[in-house]
């Protein structure tokens, strides 16, 4: 993507799956990245594979001040973000309404939706200005279908992630673009062992127009085109990256 050259893309949850593919799309479009995740091991994976463009940090995004200390180590430095892409978050323990245990309830909203109030804020405080100054969040079709059995918490952040992103957008315009993509089935960790088994991937394929499940890379290369100077007259809107469905 042509004028992503000077910036620094923070991406959460850039440890795995589709927030790695974002942070290996940045880095061949040019740009630096900074990864925050909470798992250790795939963070040092992920900073062998990419090099010195790529910084990393052990941030749990949930933890307000967890977010605020590993902003405040960017701000002013050479890798003080010029994007925000929002993207940690978990599926959580499948739960019938009727059965919903408080615990996980903050758990995964914490998790899901305050991380991206917590690290939009941080953005704001921190970041260095860039002309194509962007944050992209990452919702999920859930949002409208309700999700798999079970799942009604994560649809619901999903939801309130679009929410917010078109909220957002009204209010940082014209400064920073604010936009979401809403992903269907992808091949990633987060999906369990479902990939693991192949009747339930040819079960699914079947309910998707393009016959197949998505890959975190063409996920990634939707979210690099939000980000970039392409998309410049592209603010509060969700992208729906499924194939379709
Ligand atoms: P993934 O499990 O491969 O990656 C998620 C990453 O977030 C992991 O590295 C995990 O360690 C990290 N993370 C979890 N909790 C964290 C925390 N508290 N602080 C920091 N990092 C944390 O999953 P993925 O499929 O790449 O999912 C990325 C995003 O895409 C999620 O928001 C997910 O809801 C969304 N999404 C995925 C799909 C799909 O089918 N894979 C579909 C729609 C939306």
């Amino acid at each position: 993507s042509p004028g992503l050259t000077q910036a620094v893309i923070l991406v959460t949850g850039g440890a795995s799956g589709i927030g790695r593919a974002i942070v290996e799309a940045a880095l061949a479009s040019g740009a630096r990245a900074v990864a925050w995740d909470v798992d250790a091991a795939g963070l040092a994976a992920c900073a062998e594979a990419c090099g010195d463009r790529l910084r990393t940090a052990r941030v749990d995004v949930s933890d307000e001040s967890a977010v605020a200390g590993a902003m405040a180590e960017l701000a002013g430095s050479a890798w003080a973000p010029t994007h925000l892409v929002n993207n940690a978050g978990i599926i959580g323990r499948r739960m019938a309404l009727a059965e919903m245990d408080p615990a996980e309830i903050d758990r995964v909203l914490a998790v899901n939706l305050k991380s991206v109030l917590y690290c939009t804020r941080a953005f704001l405080s921190g970041r260095a200005p860039h002309p194509a100054a962007a944050i992209l969040n990452l919702s999920s079709i859930a949002a409208r279908t309700g999700g798999m059995p079970g799942n009604a918490l994560y649809a619901t952040t999903k939801g309130a992630i679009a929410s917010l992103t078109v909220a957002a957008a009204k209010e940082l315009a014209p400064a920073i673009r604010v936009n979401a993509l809403a992903p269907g089935v992808i091949d990633t960790p987060i999906q369990g062992d479902v990939f693991g088994d192949r009747g339930k991937v040819a079960e699914i394929a079947s309910s998707i127009p393009l016959r197949r499940p998505g890959t975190a890379a063409e996920v990634a290369a939707a979210a690099l085109w939000l980000l970039s100077p392409a998309a410049a007259y592209v603010t509060g809107t969700i992208v729906d990256v499924a194939g379709g469905r």
